[in-house]
C-alpha cells in the first residue's frame, strides 16, 4: 500500500479509542461537560449498562444554536484558545474532542438552549455522519443522549466487560463526581431505578454513604490542610478500616478525577506501619494546586496529571494525612465491657482496639501539632514494666504486668527493636558497622543488580560497607554493628528481592523501609529458643521502643489479657 492520508473518519474512530475506551468514559466526558456549563442540577439516564443508552442532562449555560455544529467536530472548544491557556486550565474539559469522538462510534442527539434566543436547537450525529440541525423548543440547558455505543465498531464491543463490570464503572464514577461536587444535585438512574440522587446542598457525608456503605462512611475522618501552595481536603479511613486492595482511594486534582500511581502510594505510605500488611486505606483526597503547577494534557482521556514538583505534592499529601490520623488517635484504654462475650474479641490485640475507638468519643479541638517521625508513633503507647515468667512453643514469651497477662510474639517484637535502634541511630547519623571478618560475595541478575545500585548510597547511609566486585557481584565488606550475627549475603539478597515491589517511595521514607527489611531478615525467628536472659534482654528492650505495640510492618507484637477480663472468663466477678 503506498503511504497516503487517513481518511477522516478513520482518523476520528482512531482518535475515538482514547477518549472512548468503554460507557463509563461517555458518562465521564458528558458530566464533565455539564459541570463546564455551570450546572446545578445533571440528570444521568443509563440503560443496557450504558450500551444501549446514556443520557445526561443539565441545566447549565446551553450552546448557542449557531455554535452546535461545530461543537460536534474535532478539535472544536469554547475552553481554549492560545498554547499559553493550556497552563491555566480552569475546566476540565479543554481538547474539544469528546462529543466528536462519542458521535463517531454511537448515534448521538444534542439537545441545547441557552435561553438567549427564541429557540434551542437539535442536532444528530451518528457513527461519525451529522445531520443538520432543527430548531427545537426546549428548557435552558443541554442533553446529550447517546445511543448504541459502539455499534459501529464490533470490535470495540467484545472488550467490554460483564453488563456488572460497566455498570460498576459507571456508579462509581458518579459517586465519585458527585463527592467531588456537592453542590451540585445530582440524579442517577440504571435501567429506570434510581440510584443516586443528591440534594445539593453542599452535604458530603450522605454522598459518602452512597460509596462506602453507611457504615464505614460513618468512620470516615475528616481532613483538611492548608500549605503555602496546596489545599487538601476530603476524607481518610481510620487505622481500624482498611481494605484488601487499594481500589478504594481516589485523588481529584483541582476538580479532575485522576490515577495516580505514586500518589496513590504517599497516601499508602502515610499509614506506613499502622496497618497490617497486605491492608490498605479507604481514602478520597481533593487536592488543589494553582493550574500553572500542573500539567493536565497528558493523555486523551485526561485522567493523569503531571505535577511540576511531584515530591512536593507526594509529600505535602502525605504530611496531610499523617496529621490527620495523628490529630485523631485517641490514647488507648481497654475497656472490657467491650471484651465481654465473644472469642474473637477476646485475643483481638490491644493496638487494634485502641483504633476501634470511634471519632465521636473526641472533643473536635483534639488536633495538636506533630512532628515528623519517619515512624509514626501514637501517643502514650508506651508498655508499663513487666515481668518475664518465660517462653511458650519457643515462639512466644509470657510476661506479667500491673494490668495483666502479655503475650509477645518475639519475632515481631525483636523486628521493633532493631528498627527503633537502627533509625535512632540513623537519625543522629550515627550508625556503628562492623567490618565482617571474611567479606561476603553476593552475585546478582543484571537486573536486580540494576536495582542495587539505585540502593547503595542509602544502604551505605545505614551502615553497609558494599563494594562493586566485578560484574553483577558485590562484596559485603560491613554490615550495621546492630544486626551482627544474621547472614549478611542473605540480608542482601532479600533486600534486593523487596526493592522490586516497591511503588516509588518517596525520597525520604527509603531508608525507613530499607531498615524495615533489614530488621525483619535479622530479627529473631519464631521457633527459635531463646535463653533466660536473652528473653529478659528482648523485654527490657521492648519496653525502651516508642511504639512497642506493633512491629515496623504494621502487625501486633503482642496480645494483652488485662486480670480484669481473666476475673471475667473465669466468671469470677459475677460470682461475687
Ligand atoms: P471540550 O469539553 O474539551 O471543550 P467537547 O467535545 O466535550 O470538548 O465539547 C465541545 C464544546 O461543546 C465545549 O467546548 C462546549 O463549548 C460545548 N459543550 C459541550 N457540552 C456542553 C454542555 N453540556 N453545555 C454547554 N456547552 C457544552
Ligand atoms: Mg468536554
Amino acid at each position: 500500500m503506498p503511504i497516503h492520508i487517513l481518511p477522516d473518519h478513520v482518523v476520528s474512530q482512531i482518535a475515538a479509542g482514547e477518549v472512548v475506551e468503554r460507557p463509563s468514559s461517555v458518562v465521564k466526558e458528558l458530566i464533565e461537560n455539564a459541570i463546564d456549563a455551570k450546572a446545578n442540577h445533571i440528570i444521568l439516564k443509563v440503560e443496557g449498562s450504558g450500551q444501549r443508552l446514556i443520557e445526561v442532562s443539565d441545566n447549565g449555560i446551553g450552546i448557542p444554536a449557531t455554535e452546535v455544529p461545530l461543537a460536534l467536530m474535532r478539535h472544536a472548544t469554547s475552553k481554549l484558545d492560545r498554547t499559553e491557556d493550556l497552563f491555566q486550565i480552569n475546566t476540565l474539559g479543554f481538547r474539544g474532542e469528546a462529543l466528536a469522538s462519542i458521535g463517531s462510534v454511537s448515534r448521538l442527539t444534542l439537545t441545547s438552549f441557552t435561553g438567549m434566543t427564541d429557540m434551542g436547537v437539535c442536532m444528530k450525529i451518528e457513527g461519525g455522519k451529522a445531520e443538520v440541525p432543527i430548531p427545537l423548543a426546549t428548557t435552558e440547558g443541554t442533553t446529550v443522549r447517546v445511543e448504541d455505543l459502539f455499534f459501529n465498531v464490533p470490535a470495540r464491543l467484545k472488550f467490554l466487560k460483564s453488563a456488572f463490570t460497566e455498570h460498576r464503572h459507571i456508579s462509581g464514577l458518579v459517586t465519585r463526581y458527585a463527592l467531588a461536587y456537592p453542590s451540585i444535585r445530582w440524579e442517577y438512574l440504571h435501567d429506570g431505578k434510581i440510584e443516586l440522587q443528591t440534594s445539593g446542598n453542599n452535604e458530603r457525608r450522605e454522598i459518602l454513604a452512597a460509596l462506602y456503605g453507611l457504615q464505614d462512611a460513618k468512620k470516615m475522618l475528616d481532613l483538611e490542610f492548608q500549605s503555602e501552595d496546596i489545599h487538601i481536603n476530603g476524607y481518610i479511613s481510620p487505622i481500624s478500616l482498611t481494605r484488601s486492595n487499594r481500589r478504594e482511594i481516589t485523588i481529584f486534582v483541582n476538580g479532575r478525577w485522576i490515577q495516580d500511581v505514586s500518589l496513590t502510594a504517599a497516601i499508602i505510605k502515610a499509614y506506613h506501619t499502622m496497618l497490617m500488611v497486605g491492608r490498605y486505606p479507604l481514602a478520597v483526597l481533593f487536592i488543589q494546586v494553582p493550574p500553572d503547577l500542573v500539567d493536565v494534557n497528558v493523555h486523551p482521556a485526561k485522567a493523569e496529571v503531571r505535577f511540576q514538583d511531584p515530591d512536593h505534592v507526594f509529600s505535602e499529601v502525605q504530611r496531610a494525612i499523617r496529621r490527620g490520623l495523628l490529630a485523631y488517635s485517641p490514647v488507648p484504654t481497654l475497656s472490657t465491657s467491650t471484651l465481654w462475650g465473644s472469642q474473637t474479641q477476646i485475643i483481638d490485640p490491644a493496638w487494634n482496639m485502641a483504633a476501634e475507638i470511634q471519632t465521636e468519643d473526641l472533643p473536635e479541638s483534639h488536633s495538636q501539632p506533630v512532628s515528623e517521625h519517619i515512624q509514626p508513633s501514637l501517643p502514650g503507647d508506651k508498655l508499663p514494666l513487666l515481668r518475664l515468667i518465660g517462653q511458650v512453643a519457643s515462639t512466644y514469651l509470657i510476661a506479667e504486668g500491673p494490668d495483666g497477662l502479655y503475650l509477645i510474639d518475639q519475632h515481631a517484637a525483636h523486628e521493633r527493636i532493631l528498627f527503633e535502634k537502627l533509625m535512632t541511630q540513623f537519625k543522629m547519623h550515627a550508625i556503628p558497622s562492623q567490618t565482617l571478618l571474611e567479606p561476603s560475595v553476593v552475585q546478582l541478575s543484571a537486573e536486580k543488580s540494576n536495582l542495587l545500585n539505585e540502593q547503595l548510597p542509602y544502604l551505605e547511609k545505614l551502615g553497609f560497607v558494599i563494594e562493586i566486585f566485578g560484574p553483577n557481584a558485590y562484596k559485603v565488606r560491613a554490615i550495621p554493628a546492630l544486626i551482627l550475627g544474621g547472614n549478611p549475603s542473605q540480608a542482601l539478597m532479600a533486600l534486593v528481592e523487596s526493592f522490586e515491589e516497591d511503588e516509588s517511595p518517596l525520597q525520604s521514607e527509603i531508608e525507613a523501609r530499607i531498615a524495615g527489611r533489614v530488621c525483619k531478615r535479622m530479627a529473631v525467628k519464631g521457633g527459635q529458643v531463646l535463653s533466660g536472659d536473652e528473653q529478659k534482654k528482648l523485654l527490657f528492650d521492648l519496653e525502651a521502643c516508642q511504639s512497642p505495640r506493633t512491629c515496623p510492618h504494621g502487625r501486633p507484637t503482642m496480645i494483652h489479657l488485662s486480670a480484669d477480663l481473666l476475673e471475667r472468663q473465669f466468671g469470677r466477678t459475677g460470682a461475687r
